[in-house]
């Protein structure tokens, strides 16, 4: 019955697309354990390095006496607890919303906010470098999906002054997870305004990181873009936040739709309170410890730095992810494989997950580093690109 998928995979195991696991023993660290063996790891998303951290660690614990493991049932049921509850407000206030609302991962609350705002005679625009899962969001919501060549304003506009559409929502990364660039989101508000359409922010890789005190993508200069009703900001939990989760921020009546539509929020159990309880002190460390992104700025210009004489070039990005540009999968495999022998861990991207022809090394930056990391990527970098 299933004698074709044993082919499926032999074929892509041939083109050398196989994706393994691979098992970490360690926590999430600047070093991590993996099959025995210490490596220096540029590939997490934990930017602060608060995935370990002490205190987070004791406030799950925390929270499981005060809370139990289990939330036992889902939010409409009688899972939503006390501290589900709490960590929203915090949210909400910490980003600068009147409301948010708690989603289990970033790709539910994805799939939840496309799907409860746009339906059959509505119309969502989307940049063609935004993650899976607001194109498989889109895809679901079964409005019309129309997709702009990245950033390009221009034709997104062409589009949405074209189209029929009775809603329209444009769908955009705030920060690409593959190219470490920033969308113009003054810009995307403007056409919002000139439009009427609204715009769904995800900004997994900004929240924490970016704007002041770390509140996110839409607290950048010059001018706080937060104020917005037509904005719906999502932000992801289990990145900068080293926890689990993740929450949207809107305006009341959107986030009541959502409670009252969106069906990765309605029908999935509550995530365990603790986390919830944990993330109430992950929300301060991000508040107040600058030194983490000063920390990730000196990071990121050490690397740019170190990495300009060499042949293969860094993409354009202020922001920890630093994708190092290869250009055929082979040789991008090549260079992360070789890197791995000599103890450093950075992921090779490959087509389909970025364009045919830009392979690329992802190399992701963390207050967890210290300088000696980054020369020691560099060194290791220098040392591949002029073969002895
Ligand atoms: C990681 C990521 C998500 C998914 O978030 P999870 O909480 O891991 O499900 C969504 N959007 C972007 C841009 C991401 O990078």
């Amino acid at each position: 019955m299933f004698s074709g998928l044993a082919e499926q995979l032999r074929v892509r195991e041939q083109q050398g697309l196989r994706r393994i696991r691979q098992i970490v023993d360690s926590p999430q660290a600047s070093h991590v354990t993996v099959g025995g063996r210490d490596y220096l790891a540029f590939s997490s998303n934990d930017y602060l390095g608060l995935a370990n951290h002490p205190a987070l660690i004791q406030a799950v614990c925390e929270g499981a006496q005060r809370y139990g493991v289990g939330a036992g049932a889902s939010h409409l049921v009688n899972g939503h607890s006390a501290a589900h509850h709490q960590f929203e407000e915090a949210a909400a206030a910490f980003t600068g919303f009147p409301q948010a609302l708690l989603f289990s991962t970033g790709y539910m609350a994805n799939t939840g906010v496309v799907t409860a705002l746009a339906g059959r005679d509505d119309a969502v625009f989307a940049d063609k470098l935004n993650h899976a899962s607001l194109n498989d969001a889109a895809m679901l919501s079964r409005a019309k999906f129309v997709r702009y060549p990245h950033l390009n304003l221009v034709v997104l506009e062409k589009r949405l002054a074209a189209t029929q559409a009775r809603r329209k929502l444009i769908i955009s990364d705030a920060v690409f997870s593959m190219e470490g660039d920033i969308a113009p989101i003054p810009q995307l508000i403007a056409l919002c305004e000139r439009y009427d359409a609204m715009l769904l922010l995800d900004d997994a890789h900004g929240f924490g990181v970016l704007g002041r005190q770390g509140r996110g993508s839409l607290h950048l200069p010059p001018a706080p873009a937060v104020h917005s009703p037509r904005v719906v900001y999502m932000a992801t939990l289990g990145k900068a936040a080293g926890v689990f989760g993740a929450f949207v921020a809107a305006q009341p009546d959107v986030i009541e739709t959502l409670i009252q539509s969106a069906r990765s929020y309605i029908y999935t159990t509550a995530t365990p309170p603790s986390l919830s309880h944990a993330l109430l002190t992950s929300l301060q460390l991000i508040g107040q410890d600058e030194w983490r992104r000063e920390l990730l700025a000196q990071h990121i210009v050490q690397l740019k730095q170190g990495l300009q004489a060499l042949p293969w070039k860094l993409l354009p990005s202020d922001t920890p992810i630093q994708p190092l540009l290869i250009g055929a999968s082979v040789d991008a495999m090549r260079v992360s494989q070789v890197l791995r022998e000599r103890g450093i861990l950075v992921p090779a991207i490959r087509p389909p997950t970025v364009p045919q022809g830009t392979a690329r090394l992802r190399i992701s930056l963390s207050a967890a580093h210290q300088p000696q990391d980054i020369a020691r990527l560099i060194d290791a970098l220098h040392e591949l690109a002029t073969p002895s």
